[in-house]
């Protein structure tokens, strides 16, 4: 990584990063092991180059086919909420930029993260593979569907606001495993974390309100 020409990590870029991780704590996120994985990630490699110095502000921003990167603190506060242990196998919903998949690859054993944009999802394996991101297997699907194929899940992320909660998702839960999902309108959603404690019986923890960009269904 260090010495591809495209993607340098300055003492600049280090030196913002731990303002932005000084931010996020300030803002309520606790968790040591979350806080040193922003600090260690270059978000910068993650938006286009015209875009860098907007990389450590605590924003959201625009990436391609209308979508956004999470703010920093939202990546946080999602990621807190999963309880995260190394040994989990971790479902996410909405790859976009890749950013939130890379946070949680240094958290757990292996990510599956599906993006229903062909464009983001082309754009997002090319970086990951040459980020060297090996335990990160991204998919150019309907994430509303979940992942048949590699379920059950430790744990399931959804980033993009849902009007309800797809039952797939639930179906592709480990019992004892959570889903983190912001519920809601456009306007705004709630973050909720679904634990499922049977096979048929869930408990429902309400946070606080969030915006995502749409959980949309079919593929583009
Ligand atoms: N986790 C991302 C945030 C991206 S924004 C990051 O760290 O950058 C949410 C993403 O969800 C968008 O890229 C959008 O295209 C995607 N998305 C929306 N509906 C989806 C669906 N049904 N299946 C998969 N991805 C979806």
């Amino acid at each position: 990584m260090a010495s591809d020409p495209g993607f340098t990590d300055t003492y600049r870029h280090r030196g913002l990063r731990k303002k932005l991780v000084s931010v996020i704590r300030s803002k309520g996120i606790q968790d040591q092991a979350i806080l040193d994985v922003i600090g260690k990630i270059p978000r910068h490699f993650f938006l286009d180059r015209a875009f860098e110095d907007w990389a450590y502000k605590d924003q959201a921003f625009p990436i391609a086919s209308k979508q956004t990167i999470s703010q920093p603190y939202t990546v946080a506060y999602q990621t807190q909420l999963l309880c995260l242990e190394p040994k989990d196998r971790v479902l996410e919903i909405g790859t976009g930029s890749g950013y939130q998949a890379a946070v949680l690859s240094e958290l757990c054993a292996k990510v599956y993260s599906v993006e229903r944009q062909g464009t983001l999802y082309t754009k997002t394996k090319k970086l990951l593979q040459r980020l060297g991101y090996g335990n990160i297997r991204l998919y150019h699907m309907d994430g509303m569907l979940g992942l048949s194929r590699y379920a059950p899940f430790d744990k399931i992320l959804v980033t993009a606001g849902a009007d309800q909660t797809p039952q797939a998702l639930l179906d592709q839960l480990k019992i004892g495993g959570y889903l983190v999902i912001p519920v809601g309108d456009r306007k705004g959603q709630v973050m909720l974390r679904i634990e499922k404690v049977s096979e048929k019986e869930y408990r429902t923890e309400r946070f606080d309100n969030f915006r995502f960009v749409p959980l949309l269904d079919g593929l583009k």
